[in-house]
């Protein structure tokens, strides 16, 4: 009889493990192929908080494409103008760090 309702009710308890257990491992593919960090590292932060939470803590991480300095060596250097010599690093070839944490 109440057959509809009584299966949308049974669908919520699912609906919850997918947003816990599997919408992390989506998002911690997503975020730690751009930023500076493991997937595995990234797959805790997204489970200690949710996956709300720490994907702004991990977009918080330094980016994983670098653009480096020929001027001054700095291979962590993200933009055109270093931020330690001041020296421009136009037509520079985009280097991936792999994560480390
Ligand atoms: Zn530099």
């Amino acid at each position: 009889m109440d057959l509809i309702s009584l299966s949308i009710n049974n669908i919520i308890p699912f609906l919850l493990i997918i947003v816990y257990f599997v919408v992390p491992l989506i998002i911690s593919w997503f975020d730690s192929r751009h930023k500076r960090i493991n997937y595995f590292s990234a797959l805790l932060i997204n489970y200690l908080f949710t996956p709300l939470i720490g994907h702004f803590i991990i977009q918080n991480r330094p980016s994983r494409y670098v653009l480096g300095c020929k001027h001054c060596g700095n291979i962590y250097n993200e933009t055109e103008i270093c931020g330690l010599c001041g020296g421009e690093n136009k037509n520079t070839q985009v280097h991936n760090i792999k994560g480390i944490l």
